[in-house]
């Protein structure tokens, strides 16, 4: 896939446009910025919590290859099986192995960001076996055929009308989009099958803990444990940055995470997997398969970039930013939306492929604010903007034109010759208190650039006015 300028600025306006969208977005976005706010001002010492998650994270990354390795021990003693993915089609060609190995010809799946990066359901339904989205939202998208358009509230942009109607297709009957009972309820009665007939379950894993070899899901809905405990085998597909080397290091993570995503303290269900059932269990999976997902993370490590790696996942960059908040997350092309996404989809799958990203972002630091590990997005956004400048990868106009203005504005008197040149171009563009921008520069038409001066302040200086 791809996100160009014209991309973005095209999906961009087609969402700008879509009132409803915007309704839902803007409802949605709120309530979890009020939320994350309460819940801080509630939690004593937030912001040293937020710093010691900071550490926590950095250390952690410093580590990473010898806190995998513990992980992968601890995990195998335990009972699990550890698989190590390079890359996208490694994980999938590993799943699908496993798979076929059990006869599975359908498989239920829990939220995970890590499986929709990898394209996991495509892959699956190729090998003819039936991928089953169970978090409610994930499946309202699934069954719309349509992308995650938020990291943890992946049907952020449907209303509610959209998805009684999603629904009624579904079950074979009317649902009324006030009756929100009947739709959940339709909702567990066709996903309960599922869950009874699914040869094995496929989750993500919000924290690997490295000295148990466990995992750590964080949900709100009761699917996660169905899927982890009902069928016979348990897949989990984590990225190789998802690592906490110790419970206090995850109990750290953990307070954090659900008051940053949501508001709550704790997300309703937080489950933890060691290894498969041991006898006696009542219930649990015969097997239990981590797959550590590299992708494109190694990389990173060691580099100005390493610091994208400490992201939990909350989604609150998401919430707060002014870009995402219009643009919505289909616009990033990407499974990762928003601040965190525009720094993480070039990094992961290429700067080229995705060379609008850098720039979905006012730079207004809202993000850094909220970001519960303190990443600094704004600067990774600025560097990755030099780096498509160094590489060449913005259109040869646009790199022309500013090194024109590089160079005048480096050259004292031909920038007076240029801005009284320009003070003269601008007349036929001026209106009350600004220029008005040509439509093509300014869909919105909202934006007003400010005159130039009659005379700069170096000038009003020297006259002697200042
Ligand atoms: S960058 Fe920070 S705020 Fe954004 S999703 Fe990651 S942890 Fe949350």
């Amino acid at each position: 896939m791809t996100t160009t300028f014209s991309q973005f600025r095209q999906s961009a306006s087609i969402a700008i446009e879509d009132i409803r969208m915007q309704g839902a977005l803007e409802g949605a976005t709120s309530i979890f910025v009020n939320a994350r706010l309460r819940a801080l001002i509630e939690l004593p010492d937030s912001g040293p919590l937020r710093d010691h998650l900071k550490a926590v994270r950095s250390a952690t990354l410093a580590q990473l290859a010898g806190h995998l390795e513990t992980f992968e021990s601890q995990a195998t003693a335990a009972g699990a099986q550890v698989h190590w993915a390079r890359d996208a089609a490694e994980a999938g060609r590993i799943i699908i192995d496993i798979a076929r190995r059990h006869g599975v010809t359908l498989a239920t799946k829990s939220k995970s960001m890590a499986t929709e990066e990898i394209h996991l359901n495509r892959a699956l339904a190729a090998a003819g076996v039936e991928p089953v989205e169970t978090d409610l939202g994930e499946w309202i998208i699934q069954l719309a055929d349509e992308p995650p358009s938020h990291i943890i509230a992946p049907a952020i942009h449907k209303t509610r009308q959209q998805v009684a109607e999603l629904f009624s297709q579904q079950s074979g009957q009317t649902l009324s989009a006030d009756d929100i009972p009947l739709l959940t309820a339709a909702a567990r009665r066709i996903l309960r099958q599922k869950f009874l007939a699914a040869g094995m379950g496929i989750s993500g894993a919000n924290i690997g803990v490295a000295e148990t070899g466990s995992i750590v899901l964080v949900t709100n809905e009761g699917n996660g444990r169905l899927v982890t405990s009902a069928p016979p085998v348990h897949v989990a597909v984590m990225g190789i940055e998802k690592i906490a080397p110790t419970w206090n290091d995850a109990a750290a993570w953990l307070a954090l995470l659900a008051r940053s995503a949501t508001g709550q303290p704790l997300s309703i269900y937080t489950s933890i997997v060691t290894g498969p059932a041991r006898p006696g269990d009542a219930d649990g999976p015969e097997e239990v398969h981590v797959i550590l997902l590299d992708n494109g993370r190694s990389q990173l490590v060691g580099t100005t970039y390493e610091e994208a790696l400490q992201c939990i996942r909350c989604g609150a960059c998401l919430n707060v930013c002014p870009v995402y908040r219009e643009a919505g997350g289909h616009a990033y092309g990407s499974p990762y939306s928003g601040p965190i996404g525009a720094v993480v989809t070039p990094l992961l799958f290429g700067l080229e492929e995705y060379e609008a990203l850098p720039h979905a972002s006012s730079l207004c630091g809202a993000c850094l604010e909220a970001c519960p590990v303190r990443i600094d997005l704004p600067r990774m956004l600025l560097e990755l903007r030099a780096d498509e400048v160094e590489e060449k990868i913005l259109p040869w106009p646009e790199r022309k034109l500013e090194e024109a203005a590089a160079f005048v504005l480096g050259h004292e008197r031909l920038m007076r010759f240029v801005t009284g040149v320009l003070r003269v171009l601008q007349l036929p563009l001026a209106g009350n208190g600004g220029l008005r921008l040509p439509r093509r520069l300014n869909p919105a038409g909202e934006r007003q650039l400010p005159a130039l001066a009659k005379k700069s302040f170096r000038e009003m200086w020297e006259d002697g006015e200042i």
